[in-house]
C-alpha cells in the first residue's frame, strides 16, 4: 500500500474517533497527515471539553470492533489484557428492550466494554505513533481556504495560543463532530447550505461510576433497558468497564432528565420498566459524582445533495450524522466511514490517477448510503413517540408495527434475535431480515400478535439466564 502513495498532505480537523480513524486510513495514501485538534494535549484517558459525551457509557459494536482490529492489529487483545471486558452479545447482554427481554444464546457477535475515554486514548496512541501523522493540539480551525474561483479547498485557517496560522493541503477532512462549523464555512464561501434532517428528542444522559456490591452475582456483563415507546420514556445501562467498575448511565426523553443527586438517581433507576438495574445498583458504592449530557436531536446533514460542493474536501463522523446515542452506533459508523474513505481513495486513484478531482462527491455519496441504514433504524424507532418532532413519512405506522413485532419476537426466537443482532451490529444489511425462515416465523408471530396479548407471546418479565 505504502509504495502506491502519491498525495502530499492531508489536514484532518478534529482528533476524536472519526478524525483519528480517518487519519489512520489516510496515512496509507498521503505522505503527511496533520490532525488539528482544538483541545489541549490530554495527559491520559481523561474526559475532554471537545468530547463531553466521553464520560458516558459507550459500546463499540461488532462491525466497528473488527474495523479497529484491522486498522490496529492486536489492539483489542491488548485492551482485554489490560482490563476491558470482552462480551458476547447473545450470552453476556441482559437486554430489555421495548417491553421484553432478549433471548440469550452464544452469538459470536463481539462487543468490547470499556470507557470511551480509554478507547480513544488507545486509538490516539496508535495513530500518533504512525510516522506520517502529526497530531497538533490547541489548534482551533476557523475556516477553509479555497482557490480564487472557489472550486476547491486548498487549506485551513486556524488559531493557536500563539496566534493565527494557515496551512495548505491536497485534501481537508472535517471530523469536527456534531459542533462542526463546516456547513457555515461552506455557506460563507457561497456554496449554499446542506439539507438537514432532524428528529428532536430532548434526550438526557446521567452517568456515574460504581463499585459493584461485593456479593452481587449477575450473569451479565452489560445490562441495558430501553423503554417501550410511546408509553415509556426512561431507560438505562450498566456496563462493566476497566478497573472492575460499573459505568451506570440513565436516560430520559423529552425533558424527563435523570437527576444527578444520590436519591434522585436511584429513584429514577427504580422507575425503569424492570427493577433489575435498580436492584443491581442500590447496594453498589458510588465512585464519582453523576454527570449529565443533553442530546437535543438526531441530525443528518446531506452534503451529498449540495448542488455546489468544493473539490478536495470531505466530511465524516458526527459532523455529517449524529445518531441517537442509545443505539450505540456512532463510533461504529465512524469506523466504517473511515474504512469507506480508504476504499474510495483506492478506487479514485485507479479512476483518476494523481488528482483529487471528483473524490469529494464520490465519497459523500457513498457515505450517505452507508449512513442510511443506521439513520433509518434509529429514527424510525424514535418517531414512535408523538413528542418526537421530525419528518414523518407514509408507511411509518406499518414500519413501527413490523419493527415492534420483530423486537417482541426476538425475546422468544433465537433465529430472530440472531438476525436482528447481525443488522444492529452492522455486520449485515437489512436483507438479513428477509431470510425465508425468518419471514415465515415473523408472519406466524405477526398473526399471533393480532390475537394474543404481549405478555402471553413475548418474554416480558424474566431475565433469561446466560447459557453456560
Ligand atoms: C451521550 C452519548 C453517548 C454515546 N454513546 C455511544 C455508544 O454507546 N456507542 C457509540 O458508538 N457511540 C456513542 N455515541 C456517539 C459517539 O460519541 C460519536 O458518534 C463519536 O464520538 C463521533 O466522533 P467524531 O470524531 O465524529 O466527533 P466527536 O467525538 O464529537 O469529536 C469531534 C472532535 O473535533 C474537535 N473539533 C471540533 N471543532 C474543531 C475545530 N474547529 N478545530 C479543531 N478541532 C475541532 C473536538 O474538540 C473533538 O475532539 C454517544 C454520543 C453521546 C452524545
Amino acid at each position: 500500500m505504502r509504495s502506491e502513495k502519491r498525495f502530499g498532505r492531508v489536514i484532518v480537523i478534529g482528533g476524536s474517533m472519526a478524525g483519528l480513524l480517518g487519519a489512520r486510513v489516510l496515512s496509507d495514501h498521503f505522505e503527511q497527515v496533520i490532525i488539528l485538534e482544538r483541545d489541549p494535549e490530554p495527559n491520559g484517558p481523561e474526559a475532554r471539553k471537545g468530547v463531553p459525551q466521553g464520560r458516558h457509557a459507550h459500546g463499540l459494536l461488532d462491525a466497528g470492533l473488527h474495523v479497529l482490529e484491522t486498522l490496529f492489529p492486536g489492539l483489542m487483545r491488548e485492551m482485554y489484557s489490560e482490563g476491558a471486558e470482552r462480551m458476547d452479545m447473545g450470552r453476556d447482554a441482559a437486554w430489555y428492550t421495548a417491553g421484553s427481554w432478549k433471548t440469550r444464546y452464544i452469538s459470536g457477535i463481539e462487543l468490547i466494554l470499556c470507557t470511551r475515554t480509554w478507547l480513544e486514548w488507545k486509538v490516539r496512541g496508535r495513530v500518533a505513533a504512525l510516522p506520517q501523522v502529526e497530531l497538533r493540539s490547541s489548534c482551533a480551525v476557523e475556516g477553509l481556504i479555497t482557490d480564487p474561483a472557489h472550486t476547491r479547498v486548498m487549506g485551513v485557517r486556524f488559531k493557536t495560543p500563539e496566534g493565527e496560522e494557515t496551512l495548505m493541503a491536497d485534501l481537508v477532512v472535517d471530523a469536527g463532530g456534531r459542533g462542526s462549523r463546516a456547513a457555515s464555512w461552506l455557506e460563507a464561501l457561497g456554496y449554499g447550505k446542506p439539507e438537514e434532517e432532524e428528529i428532536r428528542l430532548r434526550l438526557a444522559y446521567t452517568s456515574r461510576f460504581f463499585e459493584p456490591p461485593p456479593n452481587y452475582r449477575g450473569d451479565w456483563k452489560m445490562m441495558a433497558m430501553f423503554p417501550r415507546a410511546p408509553e415509556q420514556s426512561r431507560g438505562g445501562f450498566i456496563a462493566r468497564v476497566e478497573g472492575g467498575r460499573w459505568l451506570v448511565t440513565l436516560h430520559g426523553y423529552f425533558g424527563d432528565d435523570p437527576p444527578r443527586d444520590d436519591k434522585g438517581f436511584l429513584e429514577f433507576a427504580r422507575s425503569l420498566p424492570q427493577p433489575d438495574i435498580y436492584e443491581a445498583i442500590r447496594d453498589a458504592k458510588p465512585l464519582t459524582e453523576a454527570v449529565v449530557h443533553k442530546i437535543p436531536s438526531s441530525r443528518m446533514l446531506h452534503y451529498e445533495r449540495m448542488e455546489n460542493f468544493p473539490e478536495a474536501f470531505v466530511l465524516l463522523g458526527d459532523s455529517v450524522c449524529a445518531l441517537n446515542p442509545v443505539y450505540g452506533q456512532g463510533m461504529t459508523v465512524c469506523s466504517l466511514s473511515a474504512q469507506l474513505l480508504g476504499q474510495t481513495l483506492v478506487e479514485h486513484k485507479r479512476a483518476s490517477p494523481g488528482t483529487m478531482q471528483g473524490l469529494s462527491r464520490r465519497f459523500q455519496r457513498k457515505l450517505s448510503q452507508l449512513l442510511s441504514i443506521p439513520w433509518m433504524m434509529g429514527t424510525t424507532m424514535d418517531l414512535k413517540y408523538p413528542q418526537a418532532q421530525g419528518q414523518r413519512f407514509p408507511g411509518l405506522g406499518l414500519l413501527h408495527w413490523a419493527f415492534g413485532t420483530l423486537i417482541d419476537l426476538t425475546s422468544v426466537s433465537t433465529l430472530a434475535c440472531r438476525q436482528f443482532y447481525e443488522v444492529m451490529h452492522m455486520r449485515r444489511g437489512m436483507a438479513a431480515l428477509l431470510r425465508p425462515d425468518l419471514l415465515a416465523a415473523f408472519a406466524a408471530y405477526g398473526l399471533k400478535s393480532l390475537f394474543v396479548p404481549l405478555p402471553r407471546r413475548a418474554n416480558v418479565d424474566t431475565l433469561p439466564r446466560a447459557p453456560a
